[in-house]
């Protein structure tokens, strides 16, 4: 077992790699499946992991006009990175009178879930405001029994909105969709004449009964969907490169990593990486899991450590001399998710609390 000369010495920390181009296009592909639908950008949770400010920014640039967040907080973010003439913003988590003041600094649009926060809005109207109706999620929103209160409620209010969500989109054969859609318009039918919204990624790829005036992507913009099994529409966003820290011949027999689980059937050459799973790599790669070095596969082998991951670059190691740095996700990310046993969501909103955002194309 010998080290050999690290072949980046100088870079220690990993990276994580958002192309804003590809964000943009993915903004375009989704405008062109829903053309008599505006679309809206969701940049909750930061973006999905992958900064909110340069995706809005740049999503405002390609022409979005409407936004959506999960809170109050993430809303005075994104409209210092939008600036005060920019679009709107609305918040999904609801209206609480004490959070008045920032909905007015930031000029953030409420999205009412329960007669409780109409009641409160009423009082002090802030801007206009959007009505979130439950179809069938049990999660946010109206429910059936409470729409004629809601009727009475909302007069005198500007109501701009009309939404609700989708618990099956993406799987397009489910009855849950109809359902959903056939309730949704039954209720809005009841509700003052205004802008209607139903449709997540998901929903844009159903058809155009679920598109209604404005549809809200999240997921499709950052590249993914969240049907593993389908094709995939959208271009991926993310890579996260690690660089190596160093780089060590090992023989039959060695072992590699915690637990010694990976044991060498032969001679190879193994990098360590700068990155783990407290970078959000998962530890579900190890076993079937790769990275890429100029887009070949390089298996990760032993188990993923907080801060550091083993690779067989065997072969690999011309590429590595050239300056070649290591690569996550990509296209790899729905191999990730389902060797995780979770969704693309998840492994973008786990990334880069510690990586180096780097940002490709102009925010
Ligand atoms: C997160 C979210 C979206 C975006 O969903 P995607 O599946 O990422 O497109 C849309 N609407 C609501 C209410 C959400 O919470």
């Amino acid at each position: 077992m010998s080290v050999l000369a690290t072949p980046s010495p100088d870079n220690t920390r990993a990276r994580l790699i958002v192309d804003l181009d590809a964000v943009s296009r993915n903004f375009k592909a989704l405008q062109k499946l829903s053309p008599n639908a505006e679309t809206s950008a969701v940049v909750k949770a930061n973006a999905y992991g992958l900064g909110a400010g340069p995706v809005a920014r740049r999503l405002m640039k390609e022409g979005a006009r409407t936004f959506f967040v999960a809170t109050v907080e993430e809303g005075a973010e994104v409209r210092k990175a939008l600036g005060d003439a920019g679009p709107d913003i609305w918040v999904f988590s609801g209206y609480r009178a004490k959070d008045r003041p920032l909905y007015a600094k930031h000029r953030l649009g409420a999205v009412l879930n329960q007669p409780g926060e109409t009641a409160q809005f009423r009082q002090n109207p802030v801007g206009p405001c959007a009505v979130h109706i439950d179809t069938g999620m049990a999660r946010l929103g109206y429910g059936a029994g409470d729409i004629s209160g809601l009727l009475t409620a909302l007069q005198s209010l500007d109501v701009s909105l009309v939404m609700s969500h989708l618990a099956c989109a993406e799987e397009t054969a489910s009855a849950q969709n109809i359902r959903q859609l056939e309730r949704f318009t039954a209720l809005t039918n009841a509700l003052p004449d205004t802008r209607l919204s139903l449709a997540n990624t998901g929903g844009v790829l159903l058809d155009e009964r679920y598109h209604f005036d404005l549809t809200r992507p999240g997921i499709g913009l950052y590249g993914a969907t969240a049907d593993l099994n389908a094709d995939n529409p959208f271009e991926p966003v993310v890579t996260l490169q690690a660089p190596i820290l160093q780089l060590r011949e090992i023989d039959a027999g060695d072992t590699v990593g915690y637990g010694a689980s990976y044991v060498a059937q032969s001679p190879r050459l193994i990098a360590t990486l700068s990155a783990g799973y407290a970078d959000g790599l998962p530890r579900a790669l190890f076993g079937s899991g790769c990275a890429r070095i100029n887009g070949l596969r390089a298996p990760i082998v032993g188990r993923v450590s907080m801060d550091l991951t083993m690779i067989d670059v065997t072969g690999l190691q011309q590429d590595i001399a050239q300056g070649a740095v290591p690569e996550f996700f990509g296209p790899d990310l729905y191999q990730a998710a389902a060797l995780d046993g979770t969704l693309p969501y998840e492994i973008l909103t786990g990334l880069g609390a510690r990586a180096e955002r780097i940002y490709k194309g102009a925010p």
